[in-house]
């Protein structure tokens, strides 16, 4: 299809005055403007189609253009548009009291509006609770490399990928990392349980060396998805409950993109059996259709906060965080995952993509395909035997490739170790059986 004169003038306008995230400028290959969206497909502004095979930023859950959630955002902006949290409303209420069904189990809920949001919340609950209840010296967080927590100067320090924050820092200080559980590149003649094991181990060296009256909490994602989609065995977060556990210090774990059923449970830590202190949640919590996120917490950690002092109560505010439409929208999205019993489907369309992409292995630069619900990363080397990284510039062209014939997938984060070669597939769970085939 050629451009007509309305689509330059738009690309022209684009180009004038909108600066693009996480995009290096290239006048030959402008943005794809996005017209619209349904289930699992999208449209743009030249009639193009495209399966989305990550679910925008791994956020649209139930697959784009429900009407039923639209119409509870437009519901609630006609009956209470906002009112800050300082306060009340009933759609925030309805979700916390829902999201301790999801949790199950007893968590205080603190809305705010993204990822990062929660994330930086959870780390300034976990140093106040320090501070309020006689430990003021736990201030350090541990994170792993790899991991990506936000872009705020708390989360991006908690993030352990160089390339996204080298040239920001210094970030918020007190956060070290530790090696992730990547059992693909372990140790010659470990095996992959040692390994992981070893990997928990780690946390508890540094919570040692560190002193362990300076640590706070560890955070992770119950698998890592944009860092390279990293899936630890049980070992490892078992081991890594335990560690928390015997130190005192709490277990955050970033739901943001495992949590509402991408990892074939309600919350990707549930396929651990483990309890985290604090959980973060965003993206799928209203699958990407308005800005939400939440930081639950533990109750017994939320009764530090209700002392007597003057500024014992959570000194945090925002001023968007939790507003009446996006909670009613957020409740009408987890009725849809529970509905449509899209948790469940997730589960299923995952074990089908596994086992029909695992073909792919015999292929020469295939090294290793990793999935966690329905999500999953295929790992590409130039070497099987030395496990080099496929170079950038292919993994660019055959995310290409795949666009150029109707599929849209990504890749792992930057980071200056030169992991960039991990491809990543995460589309909504509403995806239908023809949809995980056109992707297969
Ligand atoms: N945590 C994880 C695991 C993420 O993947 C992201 C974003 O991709 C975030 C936190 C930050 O979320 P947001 O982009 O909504 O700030």
């Amino acid at each position: 299809m050629s451009i007509n004169q309305e689509e330059a003038d738009l690309i022209a306008k684009d180009r004038q005055y909108v600066w693009h995230a996480m995009t290096p400028y290239n006048e030959q290959a402008p943005p794809m403007v996005v017209t619209e969206g349904k289930g699992s497909w999208i449209t743009d502004n030249r009639g193009n189609r495209y399966l989305d095979g990550m679910s925008g930023l791994w956020c649209v859950n139930v697959g784009y253009g429900r009407e039923e959630l639209a119409r509870a955002a437009y519901e609630q902006l006609k009956s209470l548009s906002y009112y800050p949290l300082t306060q009340s409303h009933v759609p925030a209420i309805r979700l916390a009291e829902k999201l301790n069904e999801w949790l199950e189990d007893e968590y205080i809920i603190f809305y705010s509006n993204s990822g990062s949001d929660a994330n930086e919340v959870a780390f300034k609950i976990a140093r106040q609770y320090f501070e309020q209840s006689g430990a003021p010296s736990r201030y350090k967080f541990i994170s792993r490399y790899r991991a990506y927590h936000g872009n705020s100067m708390g989360a991006l320090a908690a993030t352990g990928q160089a390339q996204r924050k080298y040239m920001y820092e210094p970030l918020a200080g007190g956060f070290l990392h530790v090696r992730p559980p990547d059992s693909y590149r372990r140790p010659e003649g470990m095996t992959v349980e040692q390994f992981n094991l070893q990997c928990a181990l780690d946390i508890e060296e540094t919570i040692h060396w560190e002193g362990q009256e300076t640590i706070a909490a560890v955070i992770m994602e119950p698998a890592i998805t944009g860092g390279g989609v990293i899936v630890p065995e049980p070992i490892y977060l078992e081991k890594v409950r335990d560690i928390c556990t015997k130190y005192g210090v709490l277990l955050i774990m970033d739901e943001v993109i495992c949590g509402f059923g991408r990892s074939g449970r309600k919350f990707g830590h549930m396929n651990y059996g483990i309890k985290p202190d604090i959980v973060t949640m965003a993206k799928g919590l209203t699958s990407g259709y308005l800005p939400l996120s939440v930081t639950a917490v533990r109750k017994d950690i939320y009764e530090a906060f209700k002392g007597k002092e003057m500024y014992s109560h959570f000194r945090h505010l925002n001023t968007f965080g939790g507003s009446p439409a996006s909670c009613a929208l957020a409740l009408a999205n987890l009725e849809i995952l529970e509905r449509e019993q899209l948790v469940e489907r997730s589960a299923a369309l995952g074990e089908r993509l596994t086992e029909e992409l695992s073909v792919l292995l015999e292929h020469p630069i295939v090294g290793d395909i990793r999935s966690f619900g329905f999500l999953m990363g295929i790992e590409l080397v130039s070497d099987k035997q030395t496990k080099e990284p496929y170079p950038l510039a292919g993994v660019v062209r055959i995310i290409g490739e795949c666009k150029a014939k109707g599929l849209i997938i990504g890749k792992n984060g930057d980071t200056v170790a030169g992991y960039n070669n991990v491809l990543t597939i995460s589309p909504p769970l509403s995806s239908t059986d023809e949809d995980v085939t056109f992707i297969i």
